[in-house]
């Protein structure tokens, strides 16, 4: 994933923008950066933060920073933000986005005669530069912000910084969010987590709708294209890895994912001893469940926070997974011969949470129940950059149905999966607890996940479990008829 935080004030920001791009560290684990525009004109700093986390990486560059505008990024693939010189003048740019159609663009912005690109290790094009390069082939800075959205197959959200002045744009369906908050008469901010201002004293101002398009100065902001109608905001941020104290289109994180665990437990029978959830977001769904059936909630493992920061994330799997492991320690009280139920966000792969079961068992737990608080995964999500999949058969819902029907399956027969009423929805949750020897399994559903969020169904992507949610092709998803 990835976040942006900006900043335009009348006195000097760069402890904002610290901390302000400092608390999107949960959205990213690769690079991070700050830009401003101060005294030395464009200053710019970009770090590797996979082994220590942001703030410890920039505590020297921002004693040297200075300024009264500047952009700060947390970036799970490419460095950023950079800096532009083009016919539009100087700029800083930082972007939260995925690009599908990146090899299209690139041909046409050659054909229009820009020569070169800078190529990142691995041979790819840094997306956030294409980004830029699509907005220099319009007149404006505005146009071309406009232009890149339009064009871009995925997913934008982005924030342009000239040296007065901060130019933000949010994703064409609004897929990721982006807000205006405001500090008195003496600075306003942008960013995708509304929780980042809060304690350097902004107060929400205004959420910007899906394509919509603002200039923000230290006096005000304008609007520069209005929001359009349609929206698909992704659903995975209530779920899963919005933080709790954010709120999107009006509905809080925390207490959407309390109104998930409701909706787990009024269908469900089973009595465990304690109710408990896996850190971070499972946790919140767990009270949910807890609160609405009685049944106590309670910590069995607990993580051991203070030597691993969350941002210690190796690239090897089997790494990550020795580290997930060690991070957690258990409670032999409240694991030894007691029925647990254990609500985490989702199952993806299905590898962490069967080790997490196995660890259980083998500290002497005698039931471990099952509860996803989203929809059984059956799409690969093609509009964000998550780094949790890279192809659907990393899936274990995707890789039952194979050894099921075969390789190749129809969208006819997944909606039937997807459905959870029908028999092969409950065989394939069947196989899958058998495969991850759980005690029982019961997934959230897609209309209780909807009605925990609130907000119509039609304006939330929910690809990954029903295919709906792809405006570029309407006909395969049909969403909002
Ligand atoms: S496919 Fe899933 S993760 Fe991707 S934007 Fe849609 S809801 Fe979010």
């Amino acid at each position: 994933m990835g976040g942006i935080f900006g900043v335009v004030s009348k006195k000097d920001c760069a402890l904002d923008l610290f901390f302000g791009t400092d608390y999107h560290s949960h959205l990213g684990t690769r690079r991070a950066g700050m830009a401003m525009y101060g005294d030395r004109g464009f200053d710019r700093a970009i770090h590797n933060i996979q082994n220590s986390p942001f703030r410890t990486k920039f505590e020297r560059d921002i004693s040297e920073f200075n300024g009264r505008v500047g952009i700060g990024c947390i970036s799970d693939y490419e460095p950023q933000p950079l800096l532009i010189r083009s016919h539009l003048g100087s700029f800083a740019i930082t972007t939260v986005s995925k690009i599908n159609n990146i090899d299209e663009l690139v041909k046409e912005i050659y054909n229009a005669g820009h020569t070169q690109f800078l190529e990142m290790s691995g041979s790819n094009i840094n997306p956030t530069e294409l980004v830029a390069s699509l907005i220099n082939q319009k007149d404006s800075i505005s146009e071309g912000i406009e232009y890149a959205l339009d064009k871009i197959d995925g997913s934008l959200t982005l924030l342009v910084m000239t040296e007065k002045g901060i130019y933000a744009g949010r994703d064409l369906y609004g897929r990721t969010p982006l807000m205006i908050g405001r500090k008195d008469d003496e600075a306003y901010c942008l960013a995708f987590e509304s929780f980042s201002y809060i304690n350097l004293g902004y107060k929400d101002e205004k959420e910007l709708g899906p394509g919509e398009i603002v200039y923000v100065t230290a006096d005000g902001y304008e609007t520069l294209r209005p929001a359009q109608e349609t929206m698909k905001i992704c659903t995975f941020l209530w779920i899963y890895y919005g933080y709790p104290t954010s709120t999107y289109e009006g509905v809080n994180v925390e207490d959407m994912r309390y109104r998930c665990g409701k909706a787990l437990a009024e269908r469900d029978s089973v009595k465990p001893d304690i109710v408990a959830g896996v850190p971070d977001s499972g946790t919140a769904h767990a009270i949910g469940y807890a609160n609405e059936s009685g049944i106590p909630f309670a910590r069995p493992f607990i993580k051991y926070t203070p030597t691993w920061p969350r941002s210690f994330m190796p690239t090897d799997q089997s790494q990550r997974n020795l580290i997930a492991r060690m991070k957690l320690i258990p409670v032999d009280k409240l694991i030894r011969n007691k029925s647990l139920l254990l609500i985490d966000d989702s199952i993806v792969r299905g590898t962490q949470l069967r080790e997490t079961t196995e660890f259980l068992y083998r500290s002497g737990a005698g039931e471990v129940h099952i509860r996803p608080a989203c929809p059984p995964l059956l799409h690969g999500c093609k509009f964000l950059n998550f780094s949790r999949s890279n192809s659907e058969y990393d899936l274990i819902t995707r890789r039952v149905i194979r050894e099921r029907e075969g390789e190749d399956v129809s969208d006819e027969v997944l909606k039937d999966y997807a459905d959870p009423d029908s028999t092969n929805y409950k065989e394939m949750i069947e196989d899958i607890r058998k495969q991850l020897n759980f005690t029982s399994l019961a997934f959230n559903r897609l209309d209780d996940m909807v009605s925990s969020v609130g907000i119509p169904k039609e304006k939330l992507c929910t690809y990954c479990w029903d295919k709906q949610g792809d405006c570029r092709d309407c006909s395969s998803c049909k969403g909002c008829s």
